[in-house]
């Protein structure tokens, strides 16, 4: 196994301090970084698609876990100590300069099967994971997504109904997959640290409910969490037959958004698709 200076150190060396603008927070504790590079299981041989790589602490953790690993990097102050690391893992690591919101990650990945890692800026994740979880092609060619969130963040991804937490990004994330808080991340771990409290979300793919339109399940979440204090009666209103389509399927058109079940939505998407 290669031996690898300190991160501390590579940061130094390298002039990388943290950009706010980049959202910049980095991880040096290795141990917590292998943790976290066996959050998906063995990656042993595996492609990976990391976002964000930063000075390449999860990298280094995920090289070592023996993943095949793609990085998308937009700080080209970094790309020098990506390198170097590159070199203490003979052809295990692709790095890609660029913004990871404007590539396509299929195409990069040569249509392979690749779990995804990241820990990204706040702005940044939420953006791809939406984009990774939605569309109607399923299953997705990711295999899993461990990702990093505010903690308040990945409590809404994973919330149950009746939770105040329960929203579209729990719908999204549970009605085709399965997601689960993996890890609660302490914001002293990070350099500097963020003003909040971090997580770990992991989502696998599960199955695609049949019959059911993703842009529907897509467009009746925003409607029905768009006024979530409002009965579904006044939110489903703009969209035709959603009312009518709720009272055949048995769902109470008095009832609030928050109280409506994953099932149930899926349910009223199949009646509308
Ligand atoms: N993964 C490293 C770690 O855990 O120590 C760095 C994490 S830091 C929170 C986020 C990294 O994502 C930064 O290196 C930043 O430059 C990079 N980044 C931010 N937006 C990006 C984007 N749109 N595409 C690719 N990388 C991005």
């Amino acid at each position: 196994m290669a031996d690898l200076p300190p991160l501390r150190e590579v940061i130094a060396r390298h002039g990388l301090s943290a950009s706010k603008a980049l959202g910049q927070n980095f991880l040096f504790d290795e141990q917590l970084l292998d943790r976290i590079a066996a959050i998906p299981g063995d990656l042993a041989g595996k492609q990976v698609l990391e976002v964000g790589p930063g000075p390449g602490g999860l990298t280094r953790a995920l090289l070592r876990a023996g993943a095949r690993v793609t990085a998308i990097e937009m700080d080209r102050r970094c790309l020098p100590a990506l390198a170097e690391l590159g070199e203490a893992f003979p052809g295990q690591l692709r790095v890609v300069e660029g913004d990871a919101l404007k590539l396509d990650h299929g195409e990069l990945m040569g249509g392979e099967p690749f779990a995804v890692l990241s820990n990204l800026p706040y702005n940044v994740g939420t953006a791809l994971f939406v984009r990774w979880l939605g569309g109607e092609s399923w299953p997705p060619q990711w295999t899993s997504l461990t990702l990093m969130f505010q903690q308040e963040v990945a409590q809404r991804i994973v919330a149950a109904p009746d939770a105040s937490a329960y929203g579209r990004l729990a719908v999204l994330a549970q009605w085709r997959g399965q997601a689960r808080l993996a890890m609660k991340v302490h914001r002293s771990a990070f350099t500097p640290p963020p003003k909040v409290m971090s997580a770990i979300v992991h989502v696998a793919p599960g199955t695609m409910p049949e019959g059911v339109s993703a842009r529907t399940l897509e467009r009746l979440t925003e409607a029905a969490f768009g006024q979530r204090r409002k009965m579904l009666r006044q939110s489903l209103k703009g969209i035709p037959g959603a009312v009518e389509a709720a009272q055949t399927i048995g769902i109470d058109p008095q009832r609030r958004a928050e109280t409506v079940s994953v099932a149930e939505f899926v349910e009223l998407a199949r009646a509308l698709s």
